[in-house]
């Protein structure tokens, strides 16, 4: 059967492990070696006991636990070629043409870089001696298939990404403990979630929690917001509600594209309404703890339709990613989701907002 690398990379979100677990079983099911590849890329460019082949097991257990099992690193080597040229002996040493990535854009992007240069790479192992001529030709072509782990939701090309869900079930959960304690003694919280480009937390959180006002980076206040900011949260009060919740993404900014920070709103409330207002940042408790029902099921789903992915490819396929569309795993081309999400970025550089929205579309 075909050898499979799985590897974990860039920022941890919950659910990864399930799909890791799915890839082991869906693999042993088809007849195939899988091998785990341990903190990423960096253990890919390590080799040695960083790839270790994956037992039934070893993947037992594991779906119920945040965070990823086999390690998460952020790899300098694998930007420089040479790190790359590293990594291709490791794998092609213990047979491996397959992986599944788990990662964000930085990853995916990242081993379309790799697929693109496989042949090279090889080309110069053998030239440098280090795999022999037969080699070279049983693992001329590498398959990538790219499953994307982000609590952000911030990937073009997919529904949901794995991790999403359940940062959103502690955001909620963190904004109905701080209500009941706001209440009690008629405070204002703002609060900081995660999301430096995109605003996906803030905004449903919001939605799901009833909070009075949100800041995302998409949609910077027109001028004048802080006049509608207190007008709104008056009103609430005048109707009998103790309290405010305001959230705000990390990435939040105004139409100059100064950041919009938790102690400015603060100064603000504070100095023209007078009420008693505490910030809290969440920070990393949003990327911790037990994934969702749905994350595990949304990475066991990615997981198994990334083996059945590489089971079909040919040399001709390009590298693809899983993604949900409606409550579909599909496949779709790795390169062209990669490139419209890093014209989402720039285009948020640019503060072109009503571009970015466009480019991200529907999914
Ligand atoms: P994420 O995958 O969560 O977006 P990063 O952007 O940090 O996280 O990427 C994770 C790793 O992927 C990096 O540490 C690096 O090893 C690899 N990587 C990212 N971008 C590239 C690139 N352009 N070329 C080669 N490797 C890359």
């Amino acid at each position: 059967g075909k050898a499979i690398g799985v590897f974990t990379s860039g920022g941890d979100s919950p659910g990864m492990n399930s799909a890791v677990r799915a890839v082991v079983r869906m693999g042993y099911f088809l007849g195939c070696h899988v091998y785990y590849i341990k903190e990423g890329y960096q253990g890919m460019v390590d080799g040695g006991d960083h790839i270790i082949e994956a037992t039934w097991a070893s993947s037992s257990g594991i779906m119920q636990l945040g965070g990823t099992v086999i390690g998460s690193a952020r790899c300098k080597d694998f930007r420089e070629r040479e790190g790359r040229l590293q990594a291709a002996h490791n794998l092609v040493d213990n047979n491996i043409t397959n992986l599944v990535v788990i990662g964000g854009d930085g990853s995916l992007t990242g081993a379309n870089l790799f697929r693109v240069e496989w042949s090279s790479l090889l080309d110069e192992l053998v030239k440098q001696g280090k795999i022999t001529m037969d080699k070279r030709i049983r693992c001329s072509h590498l398959n990538i298939v790219g499953l994307v782990g982000s609590i952000d939701n911030d990937f073009c090309g997919t529904d949901m990404t794995i991790g999403t869900d359940t940062a959103l079930h502690r955001i909620i959960e963190s904004v109905d403990a701080i209500s009941t304690t706001a209440s009690s003694h008629q405070r204002c919280f703002i609060m900081e979630v995660m999301g430096r480009h995109c605003g996906y937390l803030a905004l449903v959180a919001g939605l799901a929690s009833e909070a009075d006002w949100i800041f995302i980076p998409e949609w910077p206040p027109e001028a004048g917001w802080e006049d509608v900011m207190c007008r709104k949260l008056e009103t609430e009060r005048s109707l009998g509600q103790r309290l405010n919740i305001l959230l705000i993404a990390e990435g939040a900014i105004d139409r100059q594209g100064r950041a919009i920070t938790p102690d400015m709103i603060k100064e603000i409330i504070t100095t023209r309404l007078k009420y008693d207002t505490r910030v809290t940042i969440l920070g990393h408790v949003q990327r911790g703890g037990s994934p969702s029902a749905f994350d595990r099921l949304l990475g066991a789903r990615m997981g198994a339709e990334a083996v059945l992915a590489l089971m079909d490819a040919t040399p001709n396929t390009p590298a693809c990613v899983v993604s949900l569309d409606g409550n579909q795993t599909v496949r779709v081309p790795l390169m062209q989701c990669v490139e419209r999400t890093q014209n989402v970025k720039s285009a948020m550089d640019k503060k072109d907002f009503e571009e970015a929205v466009r480019l991200r579309g529907k999914s």
